[in-house]
């Protein structure tokens, strides 16, 4: 079987580390550089896109990437039903633009406080865009279904994985083993998709 290179691109090291463990048999995930990329895209998918392209063009010649380079980036965020989809494509700065994640989930429980158990439903979302050069190939979506909890719970993951609980498997994102968190989540439902289409092609 030929291995498939992908080239990853995201300065969140809390993806940076999902995507890494992610490589499969036939998968490698390299990492690029840093890079800034605006994020001015009006849904997940056009700042997925826009990202992918960004980090293919600014990175190409200091990393030596040949044009056929894959180049794969997300864009992701929390759901909420009961603030009207917030923070959606804004979850990283949810709670201004020197947001930290405990900012932001402390934003969040403010804005839910009022809310009733029944009512706190909400979904992480994400949209991988796979591009090669200037060419966009695909763009693959996951989401997983969950509940908004009043207090953290948990020590793992990033972002919004403590208050995150997770009905299957009772649990928040913060208290599941990375591979469990990978199997059921948006970020790894997307990236599967990516793949499958990748490894069809071949
Ligand atoms: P992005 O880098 O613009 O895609 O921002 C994504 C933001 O959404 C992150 O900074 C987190 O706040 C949130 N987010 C996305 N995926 C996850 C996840 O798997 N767990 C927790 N928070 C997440």
């Amino acid at each position: 079987m030929k291995v498939i290179s992908l080239y990853c691109a995201t300065a969140n090291s809390g993806k940076q580390r999902e995507f890494q463990q992610a490589a499969s048999s036939g998968i490698v995930v390299h990492r690029l550089g840093q890079c800034s990329c605006p994020e001015e895209g009006s849904s997940f998918d056009e700042n997925a896109i826009s990202k992918a392209l960004c980090y293919c063009n600014a990175l190409q010649p200091k990393d030596e990437l040949g044009d056929d380079a894959l180049v794969f980036a997300d864009d992701s965020g929390l759901v909420v039903d009961a603030l009207d989809g917030a923070p959606g494509i804004y979850s990283a700065r949810f709670a201004g633009s020197d947001a930290t994640d405990d900012t932001n989930n402390q934003k969040l429980i403010r804005e839910l406080r009022k809310v009733p158990e029944r009512r706190r439903t909400g979904r992480f979302v994400c949209s991988i865009a796979l591009v090669r050069s200037e060419n966009i190939l695909g763009v693959f979506h996951g989401k997983v279904e969950g509940r908004i909890l009043t207090s953290p719970t948990g020590k793992g993951g990033f972002g919004y994985d403590p208050l995150f609980f997770y009905p299957q498997l009772k649990k928040t994102f913060a208290e599941l083993p990375s591979e469990t968190k990978w199997k059921c989540s948006h970020r790894g439902k997307a990236f599967r998709a990516m793949v499958k289409m990748l490894k069809e092609k071949q």
